[in-house]
């Protein structure tokens, strides 16, 4: 078995990942363990066939069909400007100069990164695509999430990370499955925006337990000391990439690892959110 990690040389090219996709299809034991992964699989075994769309199974020549397309990607949602959780419209407060909405936990206890941005909340239909990713090493779906979150970011007013890296698996984690969904997401999206991409600056170093199982304080707990830093990101800002977010322990504990090692900003950029946590 082939394992994809470091740099973007390295990174197979998408014929090489389907082939590997095939020899290492679906991994249920992983799939057991997150969410609604099992749901939306589901739906993907009578939909997700070559030529077709992979939410509404209509026959397409891209990963989603026209329709689709224009219609689950815009969803108008007020979102914490730190963590991307959904918020009640009248969380803005019209008021202030600053129109930036926060959710009263990062206003409380602000998280280790700046900034998020999440393209949609983590359910049917899109959540299919994360799944089509995650298991399926579908990488237009990572293409899918990197095009949307380029446009997201072209519509803020965020200032653009140095550099973008992924949210790294563990070693044991990254040669069960193969190749790091994150990844797929992170290289055409820094490709996108016009800034480097680099997949060896953070690594986990520690093999956590799945967070899915666990409460708030037992994920902070279980990826506190996770991640480690090899790359000079002093003064740097630095844009981090993943597929799902939940709680946000994972980026919190990430973006602490990078500021702690002298990051000046992180940017999480992130495909699909869970409204709650
Ligand atoms: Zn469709
Ligand atoms: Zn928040």
């Amino acid at each position: 078995m082939r394992v994809f990690s470091a740099s973007s040389r390295q990174f197979p090219d998408p014929v090489v990942m389907k082939a590997d996709s095939i020899r290492f299809p679906f991994r249920t034991p992983v799939a057991v363990r997150v969410r609604g992964f099992a749901a939306a699989a589901q739906r993907l075994a009578a939909l997700a066939l070559p030529g077709q769309c992979a939410l509404c199974g209509n026959l397409s020549q891209g990963l989603l069909c026209g329709g689709c397309d224009a219609q689950y990607w815009n969803e108008p949602r007020l979102r914490c400007a730190t963590c991307a959780l959904p918020l009640a419209a009248s969380y803005l407060r019209r008021d202030r100069d600053d129109t930036r909405a926060h959710c009263a936990a990062c206003l409380e206890s602000p998280p280790a990164f700046n900034d998020t941005l999440a393209l949609a909340d983590y359910r049917a239909p899109l959540d299919a695509l994360a799944v089509e990713l995650k298991f399926r090493a579908r990488l237009a779906a990572g293409e899918t999430f990197a095009r949307h979150l380029h446009a997201l970011f072209e519509d803020s007013d965020l200032p653009a990370p140095d550099v973008i890296v992924p949210v790294p698996l563990s070693r044991p984690r990254l040669v069960a499955r193969g190749y790091n969904q994150a990844w797929a997401i992170a290289r055409p999206l820094a490709r996108l925006m016009g800034v480097r991409s680099d997949a060896s600056i953070v690594s986990r170093v520690r093999h956590t337990s799945a967070q899915s199982r666990l409460d708030q304080e037992a994920r902070r707990r279980n990826v506190a000391s996770a991640f480690a830093v090899s790359g000079d990101v002093r003064g740097r800002h630095i844009g981090v990439v993943d597929d799902v977010m939940t709680s946000g322990a994972t980026l919190d504990a990430l973006a602490r690892t990078l500021k702690l090692a002298g990051a000046r900003r992180v940017t999480n950029f992130v495909a699909l959110r869970t409204p709650k946590d």
